[in-house]
């Protein structure tokens, strides 16, 4: 059979939350060719606490890579046109290894994990005037149980083998993205031990200005520099792919590794915000609101973070970004199939909040680790709240979608406020965007139009992007002139805002109702 000549092709791993995913990308088109996709393992092993085990992560991005090139030679797609591969990643989820065996010492302790909120509460009693935002000048973050330096400082104090791993020197810590280019390029026999400026801008140990690891930081939470991964902008060869014994094909060996973005911000680069001003909204397991501010960090007086949106090359200056981080949007999908009961799949959510068309006033608020943005409450808990005999659980459904709503709508109005520029429309994706009901409402809360690529895949395009424009790839070029028109779905407000105003007004009261709950 023939081949089919498609030139240069780029790859992206998407190691999210709840799965892994590997995609191949036509670098001049832009058109994804071939996929495939693993689930996750979460556990909760106490209350709020959230893990998952840093070896099926990588197993599963070997599973993933070897069915998509599975399916291109399926296709008649030549492998070997694959010029570069990127990763994205789930951020601030926190690994500790030994780089003598190549073993995990604990398992991966996921950003949503509640189980540092004593450890947070302490370090902001401790600054003065008991001020959450004591590290924000420098890490643009307030304190808070999300972010990595409190969850590394939990591994070395509480699990043995990462302290004497410590102490030896044979640790070394990193996020998602550190772990995978660590084990993809060679592992315990020379691999690379690294992470991209977006990454290490949701540690806490990272200075945003100056773009390094901060020495006084570091001191503060009590982190050894050295177990620390180099940190290296989004788009730069890192190392290429070893041969690995768990990959068969060994298809991809020799190919580089060269683009590396949390995930909000690959999402950013996939939807093509590169100016100043531009956001994109993205609905996962959570759901974070991310608007370009350019060359210049802005500090929010609204409760948003300042992150490294991305540095696109090695002499390129870095963008910044404003994030509004909402913790459970997906999240509680799950929760409803997996803790209630009430549907079989996520599909059937819309289903079912679609036979009643309303929450019939019942406000559900899940802040099941704490509320993020705007707030930075960890001791909030959830709650379901205006039932009558009359609500059911169709209600209580439509209840949960309109929470990802109305917490979209609070970061929304902070990022508003903070700009002074109002965002006339959304830009949206991720895995919850599948879900029509749910962009309906979104619009009709927001007052905005909301739209959707119809290609949803836009976290692994963005990272695909990094890899192919690196130096020394340079298959793809950044312009989004060079894409075939990026064709999107819209979905403007269909409710008067008289009546969005009302439910809002009924969301915030609801939320103040689940604040302080744990204290
Ligand atoms: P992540 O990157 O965090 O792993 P994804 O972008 O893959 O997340 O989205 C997965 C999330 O979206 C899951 O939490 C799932 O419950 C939710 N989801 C997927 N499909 C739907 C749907 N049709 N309706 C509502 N939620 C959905």
């Amino acid at each position: 059979s023939h081949r089919i000549m498609l030139g240069p092709l780029v790859a992206a791993i998407d190691q999210g939350t709840s799965s892994t995913r590997f995609l191949v990308f036509n670098a001049k088109t832009a058109e994804l060719l071939s996929h495939h996709q693993v689930e996750i393992k979460q556990s909760f092993p106490k209350e709020g606490w959230v893990e998952e085990d840093p070896k099926e992560i990588l197993q599963s991005v070997f599973e993933c890579m070897e069915r998509t090139c599975e399916k291109l030679t399926q296709l008649n797609i030549d492998i070997s046109n694959i010029k570069a591969i990127g990763v994205t990643n789930q951020r601030e989820t926190t690994l500790v290894w030994d780089k003598e065996t190549g073993e995990p010492l604990y398992n991966a302790i996921v950003w949503l994990d509640l189980r540092t909120q004593s450890t947070v509460e302490r370090l902001i009693n401790k600054t003065p005037g008991r001020n959450k935002n004591h590290l924000k000048h420098k890490t643009g973050l307030p304190i808070s149980t999300y972010f990595s330096a409190v969850k590394l400082r939990w591994l070395m104090d509480n699990v043995d083998e990462v302290h004497e791993a410590v102490v030896s020197h044979r640790a070394m810590f990193g996020t998602v993205d550190s772990w995978l280019i660590w084990c993809l390029t060679g592992g315990k026999s020379g691999g690379v031990h690294c992470t991209d400026v977006t990454n290490a801008s949701r540690t806490m140990l990272f200075n945003i200005h100056t773009l390094e690891w901060d020495p006084e930081l570091c001191k503060y939470f009590g982190i050894p520099m050295e177990i620390l991964p180099r940190v290296r902008s989004s788009s730069e060869i890192y190392g290429l792919m070893k041969i690995c014994s768990s990959l068969k094909s060994g298809a991809l060996s020799g190919i580089p590794i060269s683009g590396c973005l949390g995930d909000q911000s690959a999402a950013l680069v996939g939807q093509m915000c590169f100016q100043d001003g531009q956001a994109k909204n993205t609905y996962g397991t959570g759901c974070f609101l991310l608007r370009n501010t350019g060359a210049k960090p802005v500090m929010s007086d609204h409760g948003l973070l300042t992150t490294v949106a991305y540095k696109l090359g090695r002499d390129k200056p870095a963008c910044y970004a404003l994030e509004g981080s909402v913790a459970i949007a997906g999240a509680v999908v799950r929760w409803l199939q997996d803790n209630l009961g009430i549907i079989g799949s996520s599909e059937e959510l819309e289903k079912l909040a679609a036979s009643v068309g309303t929450s019939y006033g019942c406000y559900f608020v899940p802040a099941f680790s704490g509320l993020y943005a705007p707030y930075w409450e960890p001791s909030a808990r959830g709650i379901i709240c205006g039932l009558t005999q009359f609500t059911n659980k169709s209600h209580v459904a439509f209840a949960a979608l309109e929470a990802v709503c109305f917490q979209t709508r609070e970061i929304l109005d902070a990022m508003n406020q903070d700009s002074g520029i109002p965002l006339t429309q959304l830009q949206v994706d991720g895995g919850m965007t599948s879900n029509r009901l749910l962009m309906q409402l979104q619009a009709d809360i927001l007052c905005i139009p909301v739209v959707k690529p119809s290609m949803p895949e836009t976290t692994a395009l963005g990272a695909a992007m990094a890899a192919g424009a690196a130096e020394g790839v340079s298959v793809w070029s950044l312009s989004p002139e060079d894409l075939s028109e990026v064709t999107s779905e819209k979905f403007e407000p269909q409710i008067n805002p008289e009546e969005s105003e009302f439910r809002y007004a009924r969301w915030k009261k609801a939320v103040q109702k689940s604040m302080n709950w744990e204290t």
